[in-house]
């Protein structure tokens, strides 16, 4: 799987528009401004506007990536965002939940945390709807240039910790895509899991 090679495969704003044919998914989640689409663009290697764009209106859909045959990266719309009405809220809240809790062809879920602001109440929902498929989850640490070394390493054996003591089935790194620390090991998990 060449993660280079991602191009743009289509944007679903309702369940029932979710592409059909068999394939293996990654879906990337996190709260708006985690720096998930920072990320998806540097995994890709691409320049950070080049790829995932915050086009106006496609921000609250699921798009998604092919990366190869029946390959896919899914951008989940970003949670969190205090500022949008309560009915759009509430029609995330669904696609999300539904999505990630019924999609058959959803291999793992990438979720994107600012390491500043680790396991947010919003975070914490998304891992129990995921927990119950018993899909494995991993946890990128976002913006990790922009705390030490030493405060870094302590967040993630915190998040790790979370992970044991809720028994998740779950993985978590240290990411920047500032300096793009963590990306090969991302990329490793990541082609590991499109192989499965
Ligand atoms: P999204 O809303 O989760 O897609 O977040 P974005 O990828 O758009 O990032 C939100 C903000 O954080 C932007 O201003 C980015 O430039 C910044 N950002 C994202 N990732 C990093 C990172 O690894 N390091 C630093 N310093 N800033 C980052």
């Amino acid at each position: 799987v060449l993660f280079s090679k991602a191009e743009f495969y289509t944007t679903v704003n309702h369940l029932r528009d979710l592409p059909k044919e068999p394939g293996v998914e990654i879906a990337f989640a996190g709260r708006s401004n985690a720096g998930k689409s920072s990320a998806i663009n540097t995994l890709a290697g691409r320049g950070r506007f080049a790829f995932v764009s915050k086009t106006p209106g496609r921000t609250q859909h699921i798009n998604f990536f092919q990366l190869g045959t029946r390959r896919f990266i899914v951008d989940l719309p970003g949670y969190g965002y205090a500022k949008v009405p309560l009915a759009i809220r509430q029609h995330w809240t669904e696609l999300l939940s539904r999505y990630l809790q019924t999609r058959e062809t959803l291999f793992g879920m990438v979720l994107i945390m600012d390491i500043r602001h680790p396991i947010m109440p919003l975070d914490v929902q998304m891992l129990e709807w995921f927990a119950l498929t018993k899909k494995p989850v991993h946890i990128l640490l976002s913006k990790a240039d922009k705390i030490n070394r030493s405060k870094a390493a302590e967040t993630l054996r915190l998040v790790r910790n979370y992970l044991a003591a809720h028994q998740i089935a779950g993985s978590a790194q240290i990411f920047s895509s500032m300096t793009s620390e963590g990306k090969d090991e991302a990329i490793l998990l990541l082609a590991n899991w499109l192989e499965s």
